[in-house]
């Protein structure tokens, strides 16, 4: 039982069949008809005008990036984003782009007059501010539903573009949709905020590799041309295409089940330790669980030995639930972690 990351799930056979049967051609001369009609159907189902297929969420991120900015550029990021914290440093190496972190508070959010007093004045001393980069969910959290559309505003007041690290966007919309079957409409009314929106098909939605940048036609034709400068060019690419389709089609509203399971999980654990574990109810499929420092090394070796795998670090754990995690898997896991805190306590 494999929680250590939504990125673990391995192709379904509903998936692979779809990929054996992928119509195929160059895509580095726009002939994969699988890739186009991909980059086609998500760019109509999520409101933009283009889409492009990458290879990671960090290239399609770093795309986006590259599209927007140029050298001596700089970005507004938070200060754990994705893009900041965890993409090898890719803006500033490969793209001379200058990040500015700010904190983020507890929901994921920095605060309005931070980004408006982080926004350099034209002044030679300065980089140029170009583009405000946010990222939902975040750590598994939604970010609240009426911040992009004004940090959006805010951008619009101040000739700022907008970027969203969707890597988990359909979690995000799954949990903010107003009824079951609504994540679509949910993840368009998100992405209106956005001038490029960053998508993984490779979590939740189950794809063995994969990602998208979503944007205008202009965008996605510099994205486009940058990609094939940083080795991204992929030839018969619709084999891997044909399983972002499946997963657009088949594996969007069932996140819902994750979801669920990851409830179950922090309910399960929270009883399991009789308390020793802090967990906030996760909102969506990631939970994360304090562990008291005496115990940390212990339980993590413990679950290990009866066969479950969690990341974290630092006294902190954490447990995503995924395609490939069941709602049994979870009880097991939970009774596993149960034997260890009726041991120690
Ligand atoms: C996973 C992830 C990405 C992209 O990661 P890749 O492993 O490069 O696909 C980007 N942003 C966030 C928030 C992520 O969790």
């Amino acid at each position: 039982m494999d929680f250590r990351s939504d990125t673990v799930t391995r192709p379904t056979v509903a998936m692979r069949e779809a990929m054996l049967k992928a119509q195929v051609g160059d895509d580095v001369y726009g002939e994969d008809p699988t890739v186009n009609a991909l980059e086609e159907k998500a760019a109509a189902m999520l409101g933009f005008e283009a889409a492009l297929y990458g290879i990671s969420g960090t290239q399609t991120n770093l795309l986006g990036l590259l599209a927007h900015c140029e050298r001596g550029h700089e970005v507004i990021v938070g200060q754990t984003a994705h893009t900041y914290r965890w993409e090898a440093g890719g803006m500033a190496v490969l793209g001379s782009i200058q990040p500015q972190p700010l904190d983020q508070r507890a929901d994921g959010t920095m605060d309005l007059a931070a980004i408006e007093a982080a926004i350099k004045p034209d002044d030679a001393h300065y980089a140029i501010t170009r583009l405000i980069a946010l990222e939902n969910t975040w750590g598994g959290k939604v970010l609240p539903p009426d911040y992009a559309p004004k940090v959006r505003a805010l951008a619009n007041a101040r000739g700022l573009t907008t970027h969203l690290d969707g890597a988990r966007l359909f979690n995000a919309a799954v949990y903010t949709a107003a009824a079951p079957g609504a994540a679509v409409d949910a993840a368009r009314t998100i992405c209106r905020s956005f001038d490029s929106v960053s998508v993984c098909l490779s979590k939740g939605l189950g794809a063995p590799v994969g990602s998208l940048l979503l944007g205008s036609k202009p965008l996605i034709a510099k994205a486009r041309r940058m990609r094939k400068m940083l080795g991204g060019g992929m030839r018969q690419a619709g084999v891997i295409a044909a399983s972002g389709i499946h997963a657009l089609e088949h594996h969007i509203e069932r996140l819902k089940e994750d979801h669920d399971n990851a409830a179950l999980l922090a309910t399960g654990l929270k009883e399991a330790s009789r308390g020793q574990l802090k967990i906030d109810a996760p909102q969506t499929n990631i939970l994360w669980a304090e562990v008291p420092a005496p115990l940390f090394a212990g339980f993590n070796e413990h679950l290990k030995t009866h066969g479950v795998i969690v990341s974290g670090a630092y006294g902190k754990q954490r447990w995503v639930t995924h395609l490939d995690v069941s709602r049994d898997d979870v009880e097991r896991a939970v009774d596993i972690a149960a034997q260890y805190f009726d041991r120690v306590t």
